[in-house]
């Protein structure tokens, strides 16, 4: 049986050694282990299908096309259906529609926004007894302290399927689930009670570390977050925040050695800019606060007027507690616990 490959394939095939006398690929197998030799074989879909090899010409009404667009759909859904090497990158089971972003619907409608009694400053999850501010229950941390930022908010825990998301945005670049991501930081913000005129402003990556990772994902979220809100006083500003050296990972440091860690990590380097601003600092996660803390601070020391914070995901305490006794156990437990 033939193998006819869809668009991207038959690009593809210009570089698969065969015959081309039929106009097809004629051995699946060798083909695959092509892919899988040059690495392409998540990158490029296949069918096993035969497609009518004469075209005819055929006048269509505009009822005509609109049933001709859905029946390609759904020829091209079944066709994808039946594709091998296109699994779902979190379950890894195989996808059966069509999307720039490789993570299947019962996947993706795991994730679920943060639930339960949250602190009202820095959106901790709070656990037992609550002490009680102005605005609502406040963390043992906030009541102790508060921090440089006004409110932060986070649309999810920092766990399951929501990791494996943004694990597969920032890690393994894949870009689609960036616009996904934002969506969940713009159903999240509305919870931050924000004025109109608002500057969002990305937690910046070092260059290098940037270049090695090709993207910042804070940036690319916080991009599609504006775009997503347009026709409003939200302005996205890259370059006001800069940060002014490279710092260690946070992973496993404790919140006094983080905080150490960050110091004069971040400056502000057109103050005219944010001075007297509402600014929205956006980060792909939150874990103990201390970055957007951070960035806060040195901003509202630049003449900013109030810093909110907006994150995809928040490790409640119970994660970063694991996270930092997994990062302490493979450092030899030298570090401190959260
Ligand atoms: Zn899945
Ligand atoms: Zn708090």
């Amino acid at each position: 049986m033939p193998w006819i490959f869809s668009e991207p394939i038959s690009r593809l095939t210009r570089n698969f050694p065969v015959s081309k006398d039929h106009g097809v690929v004629g051995d699946h197998a060798r083909f695959r282990r092509f892919l899988v030799a040059s690495r392409q074989h998540r990158s490029y879909t296949y069918s096993q299908n035969i497609l009518p090899a004469v075209t005819r010409r055929v006048v269509f009404s505009s009822s005509d096309l609109g049933r001709a667009r859905r029946a390609i759909q759904s020829a091209a859904e079944s066709l994808f259906s039946v594709l091998l090497p296109a699994d779902c990158r979190v379950c890894q089971s195989p996808l059966t529609t069509i999307s720039s972003l490789p993570v299947c619907l019962t996947c993706l409608q795991k994730i679920t926004p943060l639930e339960g009694v949250l602190c009202s400053v820095c959106g901790e999850k709070l656990f037992g007894r609550q002490l009680e501010g102005e605005a609502g229950p406040l963390c043992g941390l906030c009541r102790h302290a508060a921090p440089s930022f006004r409110r932060a908010v986070a649309y999810g825990a920092y766990e399951g399927a929501l990791r494996d998301l943004l694990h597969l945005f920032k890690y393994q670049q894949v870009r689609p689930a960036g616009p996904v991501l934002a969506k969940l930081i713009a159903q999240a913000v509305p919870g931050l009670g924000l004025p109109d005129s608002l500057l969002v402003v990305p937690v910046p990556l070092w260059p290098g570390k940037r270049q090695a990772r090709g993207f910042n994902q804070a940036e690319e979220l916080a991009r599609s977050f504006v775009r997503s809100c347009p026709g409003t006083g939200i302005q996205l500003d890259t370059t006001s925040l800069v940060r002014r050296r490279e710092t260690a990972s946070q992973t496993g440091l404790t919140r006094h050695q983080r905080r150490a860690n960050l110091r004069g990590a971040f400056a502000v380097n057109r103050p005219d800019r944010v001075r007297g601003s509402t600014i929205l600092v956006i980060d792909d996660v939150m874990t103990t606060g201390t970055t957007a803390g951070e960035c806060a601070r040195v901003l509202l020391r630049a003449g900013a007027g109030e810093v909110f914070v907006a994150t995809v995901a928040r490790a409640t305490k119970e994660v970063a507690i694991g996270l930092t006794m997994a990062a302490a156990a493979s450092v030899g437990g030298t570090q401190g616990h959260a």
